[in-house]
């Protein structure tokens, strides 16, 4: 039987190329993210406890209601936006099925949607399953800032959707308060909507005030909200996410998403929800990988590799010119065969494949991983 591919030319995911290039050659695997810690062992008796009380059957389709309030709640104290925690928020397995769930409700074929590169692997891809044109700006390296008079230029009636996604994965650039006065001063009197990907929403580094949607009531009216616990509580195999939007784009949402997972897992969002109490849990995250970024960074001081600017997540990317001219998917798959470290060539979120000559590293490590994969980044 043959079947059309609906994306010829989508090969694997360069997270699981990587992860598996990094165990069959042994090397330490700094490349696809997520942290090399457990979550805290309270998340984890809640999750046993919830189990065991008999949370265990079907949540309600938007997700179970304590836990749609606690995090309607922390969203008003943080950004100001009050949601309505029955009808505007929607819990999603992963960020990844809320990205997918908001693109294909609101994509109809032909319509143009503005993503900006380099882009996390999962938008184009859905984009081009509903029949949508993407319109792929550059962001500006190498600090990776948005040229907002582009944008402009770049809508057209056509434009329905724009995807943006503070603090930003793979670069660390995080949109300033200047940024988000441009982008309402682009999309409004247009009927753009905004697709706002926020999962690193808590890593961010010196105090910088993380610029979500939901602090701009004129954004928040054509906005959808995505964001993850896996960044947050260290559970990214959890795979639970949610979506916030007005009513009218939530009961859209809902359409779509009660057929791809109806809703994510029980006795995880009731966890969740109890372990949100602990504040201190999301809100010294910033401050514990701000930490971790610095003994990265003084660990490969004296290698021969770049350190470009960075405000948040848990990447760093590296400038490799001065050691080697070669591409970078190439260059990684070097580094990862023959030097034991594995990174993500950023080439990849770009569909022109775009080569800078850097690699995204994840520092969320334990702090002697680091120091092990710094030795060798500096033998080189
Ligand atoms: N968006 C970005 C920018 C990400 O880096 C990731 C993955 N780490 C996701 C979405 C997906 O999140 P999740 O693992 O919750 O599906
Ligand atoms: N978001 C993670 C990264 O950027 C990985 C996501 C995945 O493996 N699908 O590395």
């Amino acid at each position: 039987m043959n079947i059309q591919s609906k994306l010829p030319d989508v090969g694997t995911t360069i997270f699981t190329v990587m992860t598996g290039l990094a165990n069959e050659h042994d090397a330490i695997n700094l490349s696809q993210g997520f942290p090399e810690f457990n979550p805290h062992p309270d998340l984890i008796s809640l999750v046993e406890k919830y189990m065991r009380e008999g949370y265990n059957q079907y949540a309600p389709l938007k997700g179970v209601p304590v836990l749609r309030e606690k995090i309607v709640q922390k969203t008003e104290e943080l950004y100001g936006h009050a949601y309505d925690a029955n009808k505007e928020i929607t819990l999603t397995s992963g960020a990844t099925e809320a990205l997918y769930t908001v693109i294909t409700t609101v994509v109809n074929p032909g319509d143009e949607v503005i993503i900006f590169e380099p882009a996390f692997d999962s938008y184009m891809p859905v984009v081009k399953l509903c029949g949508g044109k993407k319109i792929c700006l550059q962001l500006k390296h190498p600090d990776y800032r948005i040229d907002w008079d582009e944008v402009k230029s770049a809508i057209t009636p056509k434009t329905r959707l724009m995807i943006i996604n503070s603090p930003h994965n793979p670069t660390g650039a995080v949109l300033t308060q200047q940024d988000m006065a441009s982008l309402i001063d682009v999309v409004k009197d247009t009927d753009v909507m905004i697709l706002s990907d926020e999962v690193y929403e808590h890593i961010i580094f010196n105090g910088t005030r993380h610029e979500s949607i939901a602090r701009y009531p004129e954004l928040v009216e054509r906005s959808f909200i995505v964001s993850s616990f896996g960044k947050t509580y260290h559970t990214t195999g959890w795979k639970t996410g949610y979506c916030l939007a007005p009513a009218p784009l939530s009961k859209e949402l809902d359409r779509v998403h009660q057929y791809i997972t109806f809703t994510p897992n029980s006795p995880i969002q009731y966890a969740y929800a109890e372990f949100m109490e602990k504040k201190e849990m999301y809100l010294e995250l910033g401050a514990f990988y701000q930490k971790k970024r610095e003994i990265f960074l003084s660990l490969i001081e004296d290698s021969r590799f770049k350190v470009l600017p960075a405000h948040g997540t848990f990447f760093q990317m590296l400038d490799y010119s001065d050691i080697s001219d070669e591409p970078d998917t190439e260059f990684a798959k070097r580094l990862t065969i023959e030097h034991g470290v594995a990174a993500i060539p950023p080439s990849v979120f770009y569909s022109n494949s775009e080569d800078y000559k850097v690699l995204r590293f994840c520092f969320a490590k334990k702090d002697n991983t680091l120091e092990k994969a710094a030795e060798r980044l500096c033998r080189i």
